[in-house]
């Protein structure tokens, strides 16, 4: 069996459509079970809608349903098959519509954005399972709601493992054993009591990598709109080389730093039976892709020690100075009991003789951290930043990388600089609108072009 995971642009049009069902073609003898995102750009414009709810302007959600709607219907008239799909997709729509209604003069809730956000998934699956069987492939559309248990923290949820392996294998292994493909939604679960989640943006592929471990898949592919896991984002750095290998760790990290391609969850519930992910391209099934797996081979890139370059915008750095507090007992716990309180994850942490830099991507409450901190010292943030992030094992054996990226950089100034307890990371911040040639200027040093 395996997972095979299409992204938005995997499935964004009715062309699209035909070469999933051309490489889920390709793969019957290995039963594959197909997981999918919404239509390219679909959760922006849904969380977009639900966000105009209560503004004041009643109209502007009733016409995004209608334009998605009308985009839906258009790639299903162009698909044979596509038929029911729509009938679906209207009755779906008639529903959200309902849901707006109830909502009219107030803001929507956390939950009530999910099942809005959740439509994207719901509708391009339908659209996805109709055109198959159009094709005359054995397909079965699949809720995954019932499958994919969550914890209720709306917008961010977390499945519960235990629960989603049994009822995985209880209902997709019978009808991958029957040489039924289930074509199921990416993203979203619902709670025990059956409310709809989501799992954060992006979380199509995690999904895809919970059912790859529940099922036991012999792997997981990632489909999507570039060869594979690259040197550098291509859209920032054209010349960027896709890697043949990487490892769990190097894939994890690039993901936590910015590196869209993968959600940064995918690998964790792959690691410990050791299922590969491959990421591979819709347009081009025929070319090898990134293989992910345990250890990579250390496939050498030229001379570079490093594999690849990340970056990640909208981060903010918040300082503390604490002479006579730093280094004492019971300091660091009450540092990040703050940002616990707060519900705000950290993610790099510098520290120097005297004071401490931590970064934040959320910074919503950033006021109430700001003041309790003000309890341990001087507090100052720095808001517009990036970090930037190289990845590789082979940092791991190249001692002093730190001035090689201090001068590739230059004149753009390095402000805090960090390494991983794995150290397959180095991460440092810069200025945000310097971050793309920064990454550029890190891609000449490293990979010889930009
Ligand atoms: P999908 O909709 O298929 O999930 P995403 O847009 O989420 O696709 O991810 C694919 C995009 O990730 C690529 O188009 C590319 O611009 C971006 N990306 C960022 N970093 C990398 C990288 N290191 N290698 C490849 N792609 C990357
Ligand atoms: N459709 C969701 C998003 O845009 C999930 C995904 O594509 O992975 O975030
Ligand atoms: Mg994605």
């Amino acid at each position: 069996m395996i997972v095979a995971k299409f992204g938005g642009t995997s499935v964004a049009d009715a062309d699209a459509i035909a070469r999933l069902i051309g490489i889920v073609r390709s793969r019957m003898h290995v039963q594959p079970v197909v997981v999918v995102s919404a239509l390219a750009r679909v959760t922006d414009h849904l969380l977009g809608l639900a966000h105009q709810c209560g503004s004041g302007d009643d109209a502007a959600p009733e016409a995004s349903v209608t334009a998605l709607v009308e985009r839906h219907t258009e790639i299903a008239r162009a698909l044979p098959g596509g038929s029911t799909a729509i009938e679906h997709i209207v009755a779906d729509a008639a529903e959200l519509r309902r849901e707006i209604a109830a909502a009219r003069g107030r803001r929507l809730s956390s939950a009530e954005t999910d099942a809005v956000a959740a439509r994207g998934e719901l509708w391009s699956s339908r659209l996805v399972a109709a055109a198959m069987i159009g094709a005359g492939l054995d397909a079965a559309w699949v809720d995954i709601r019932p499958i994919m248990v969550t914890d209720g923290r709306f917008g961010r949820a977390t499945p519960y493992t235990q629960v989603l392996n049994k009822r995985a294998r209880d209902q997709l292994t019978p009808l991958a054993k029957a040489a039924k493909i289930s074509v199921t939604q990416g993203f979203i679960g619902a709670t025990a009591t059956g409310v709809t989640t989501t799992l954060g943006r992006g979380g199509s592929d995690f999904t895809a990598a919970l059912l790859g471990a529940a099922l036991e898949a012999e792997r997981v592919e990632i489909w999507t709109d570039v060869d594979g896991l690259m040197t550098a984002d291509p859209r920032i750095v054209p010349s960027a080389r896709t890697l043949r290998a990487a490892s769990y760790d190097e894939a994890a990290e690039l993901a936590t730093f910015g590196a869209r391609i993968l959600h940064p969850a995918t690998a964790l519930p792959l690691v410990r039976a050791g299922i590969p992910i491959v990421i591979l391209n819709s347009k081009h099934p025929e070319r090898p892709g990134t293989t992910i797996g345990p250890q990579a081979e250390l496939e050498r890139l030229g001379d570079s020690p490093i594999r690849s370059i990340s970056w990640k915008q909208g981060i903010t750095v918040v300082n503390i100075r604490a002479p006579r507090m730093l280094g004492t007992y019971g300091f660091l716990r009450a540092l990040f009991e703050v940002f616990e309180r707060h519900e705000t994850a950290v993610d790099v942490l510098a520290s120097g003789e005297v004071s401490i830099s931590i970064t934040i991507e959320e910074n919503s409450r950033l006021e109430l951290i700001v003041r309790d901190l003000g309890q341990l010292g001087d507090v100052w943030v720095e808001e517009g930043r990036a970090i930037v992030a190289i990845v590789g094992i082979g940092l791991r054996y190249t001692p002093g990388l730190a001035g090689r990226v201090f001068n590739a950089v230059w004149p753009a100034n390095v402000e805090i600089i960090s390494q991983g307890a794995s150290a397959i990371n180095m991460t440092f911040i810069v200025r945000e609108e310097e971050g793309p040639d920064v990454v550029r200027r890190l891609h000449q040093e490293f990979f010889g072009s930009c």
